[in-house]
């Protein structure tokens, strides 16, 4: 019998049963292992209803008594992270060990959120005018949605609900419905940690679930991650709705090799980063730029790279890269290498006949690589989110930096170099929101935020870190005075300082 996964409302699962459910899949076994309960707008306001009925308290919850939740949280995911994982790889399929990765890097958002007394200290100054005090401080929103995608179902929810809860919102959180198990797993974590019933919930779903949110006049703010179409959808139906939105979008990640760059490191880089959790990742590379005359010798290199690569049951000992997350995600990706060869790409190794370690049912595609790409073709243009990797010549720096500046994504690039000036140079130039000299996958750490430019993200704030605070909080400027309140009678001039 597959397992019914349903929301988490008011700190415990919820009672009821939702009239539309969605299947979830085992990817390595190609078989439906769960059905997830799909909110509909009532199961939606009960949600907001129970974050809206703990914020009050909450928010009046010490700064102290806020970290002490936290710093529980991070004892119990530090100590269930396996599990965790295990969670993860059965409902994504990206290898264990690449899940215990993502838990690892979550625990860093963890941390930072730890630090909330120090982080959350505003300005003051005394004597800005004559016995007259200015300070500021920072304010929770209230109700705040997170809306998640696939491909990271524990970090990305982990990005954004440490810094919420520290600040002293409360949270609806709607995971995505491939991979929902995730988000129950931490919301009980959070729950014997000792946080309060209704500042964390979970609500499960679709469309549906997001446009409740999206329009819900109790929410105040929404961070969204997930493909680019929803990401502009969900800003502007959020913003119109009056609501502070950030919304991270997709990506079409370039890595530029220079000719004087280690090309072994390269190649380990760009096999690493193209097919780790089979290129669903919002970092993976998908284009390696190889600036002349490095482009025969690269291929060369990655090839053999590739060939070695160990491909099946993320809970097998020794696979590196697991399935694709559904049937149809596979056949869609699978669809872009049958049109890179049709454009005339050169296929220089077809994922579609690795040897796979695993159930024939599995939703598999081995790695793939396509030399000669060009940019109007659609494996460079469209965001694949799969283990196919284009390499793309280029007859300079210049033109390698500016197939880069034209792409309308500008999630991550990484430079490979040997030389300090050119990677200055390439820093400097390059319009792109996080940059990797020498590493490809250059996620910022849990003490800097994470964010694209251009379609790749919609709003101002990139996500976690010091962004993550300023996103969940508003600022209040007091200007006061209580020495000699007196004054000199009716004045009808603006304020002057002095
Ligand atoms: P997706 O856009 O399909 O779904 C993301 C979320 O939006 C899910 O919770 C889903 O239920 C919801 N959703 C889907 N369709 C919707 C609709 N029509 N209306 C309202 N809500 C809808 O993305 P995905 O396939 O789950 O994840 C992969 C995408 O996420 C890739 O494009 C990847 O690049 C991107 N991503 C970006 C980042 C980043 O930081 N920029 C990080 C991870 C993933």
């Amino acid at each position: 019998m597959p397992k019914r996964i349903s929301h988490w409302i008011d700190g415990k699962p919820w009672a009821g049963v939702s009239e539309r459910t969605g299947e979830v899949f085992d990817p390595a076994a190609g078989v439906v292992a769960g059905r997830v309960d799909f909110a509909a707008q009532s199961e939606v306001d009960e949600a907001v209803a129970a974050a809206a009925r703990a914020f009050p308290a909450w928010r009046d919850t010490s700064l102290a008594g806020r970290s002490k939740v936290l710093f529980a949280f991070r004892e119990l995911l530090n100590e269930h992270k396996d599990e965790l994982a295990a969670i993860i790889t059965a409902e994504h399929g990206k290898v264990l060990d690449d899940a215990g990765g993502e838990v690892q890097r979550a625990l860093e958002n963890v941390e930072f959120a730890c630090g909330v007394p120090a982080l959350l200290k505003g300005g003051f100054s005394e004597n800005a005018s004559t016995r007259v005090d200015v300070y500021s401080m920072r304010q929770p929103l209230g109700v705040v949605g997170v809306i998640s995608p696939f491909n990271f179902p524990a970090m990305v929810p982990l990005w954004f609900v440490p810094n919420a809860i520290a600040c002293g919102n409360t949270v609806v959180l709607k995971p995505s419905e491939k991979d929902p198990s995730a988000a129950n797993f931490v919301a009980e974590l959070w729950a014997r940690a000792g946080l309060p019933d209704g500042v964390l919930n979970v609500l499960h779903g679709d469309k549906v679930a997001v446009d409740g949110l999206l329009t819900h006049p109790t929410v105040r703010g929404i961070s969204f991650v997930g493909s680019t179409p929803i990401a502009r959808y969900v800003y502007e139906t959020g913003t119109s709705n009056g609501k502070r939105v950030q919304a991270l979008g997709g990506a079409k990640n370039h890595m530029v090799v220079l000719p004087d760059a280690d090309l072994d490191l390269a190649a380990d880089a760009a096999v690493s980063a193209g097919f780790g959790s089979a290129g669903e990742r919002c970092m993976a590379v998908s284009v390696v730029v190889a600036v002349d005359p490095v482009g025969d010798e690269l291929v060369d290199k990655i090839k053999s790279r590739m060939a070695n690569l160990h491909v099946g049951d993320g809970r097998r000992p020794g696979c590196e890269m697991g399935p694709l997350v559904t049937g149809a995600h596979r056949d869609r990706v699978t669809s872009y290498v049958d049109a890179g060869v049709a454009a005339g790409a050169t296929l220089v190794v077809d994922g579609r006949g690795h040897e796979i370690d695993g159930s024939d049912a599995g939703f598999w595609l081995g790695p793939t690589l396509f030399d000669h790409v060009e940019p109007p073709m659609s494996v460079y243009t469209d965001e694949i989110f799969g283990p196919v990797l284009s390499v793309v010549r280029s007859g300079s720096y210049e033109s390698a930096v500016s197939l880069v500046n034209d792409n309308p994504y500008g999630n991550g690039v990484a430079l490979f170099t040997n030389d300090g000036g050119a990677a200055r140079r390439f820093q400097n130039e390059i319009e792109v929101g996080m940059v990797g000299v020498n590493v490809p996958i250059p996620v910022p750490v849990g003490y800097y935020s994470f964010g694209g430019w251009k379609s790749s993200l919609f709003g101002d704030t990139h996500a976690y870190g010091p962004d993550g605070l300023h996103f969940f909080t508003r600022t209040k400027v007091v200007t006061s005075r209580w020495l000699d309140p007196s004054h000199g009678g009716v004045n009808l001039g603006f304020p002057r300082n002095d």
